[in-house]
């Protein structure tokens, strides 16, 4: 049975956004995603990152130190006990015109083939138009987070305080698959 998902951007939304991030030490949780992404997890839901990450593409960083960071990501969660279902990346230069880069909804697409996704149940959030883009083309709901206002995103969350109340205050919201 396809299960529901949180589909997360990553720089901005799980973590401080440092721009075309190189080094794993300055990796920085953003505050209050811990316990959102633990109760998505208690009502059965898949958690994937879904990020974009062009300084691969634009020469600015290496494959290798974009890979470093998201291990120090996922340890960093993982200390908390937040289990990914699955990252992808899309490490495409804008020039590249590629399926996957948001807002083109490829990566999410990929993740629903992959792990057996409900698409229509699922959410997708991020700090740019670009996110709530790609997860209404994939058939999503989304959640525009941060200071970001984007037209036609199911909610506008400042904080992740306003996630967990707008993922438990709706029906549709996080619950054990149908
Ligand atoms: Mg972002
Ligand atoms: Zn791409």
């Amino acid at each position: 049975m396809p299960r529901n998902a949180l589909f997360v951007d990553r720089d901005g939304t799980l973590i401080t956004d440092v721009g075309y991030p190189r080094d794993p030490s300055r990796v920085e949780l953003l505050p209050g995603v811990v316990p959102v992404l633990l109760e998505v997890i208690a009502r059965g839901w898949a958690l994937v990152i879904i990020g974009n990450q062009s300084g691969v593409g634009r020469g600015m960083i290496t494959a290798d130190e974009a890979t470093r960071v998201e291990a120090r990501v996922e340890a960093l969660f993982a200390e908390h006990g937040v289990r990914f279902d699955g990252a992808y990346f899309c490490f495409h230069g804008p020039a590249e015109t590629c399926r996957c880069r948001k807002p083109e909804p490829g990566m999410l697409l990929d993740a629903a083939r992959d792990l057996s996704l409900d698409l229509d149940g699922s959410v997708m959030i991020g700090d740019k138009a670009s996110d709530v883009q790609a997860g209404k083309a994939a058939g999503c709901r989304t959640i525009a987070f941060g200071a970001v206002v984007v037209a036609g995103a199911d909610a506008q969350c400042p904080t992740w305080e306003s996630v967990a109340t707008w993922l438990t205050g709706r029906s549709g919201a996080p619950q054990t698959p149908r």
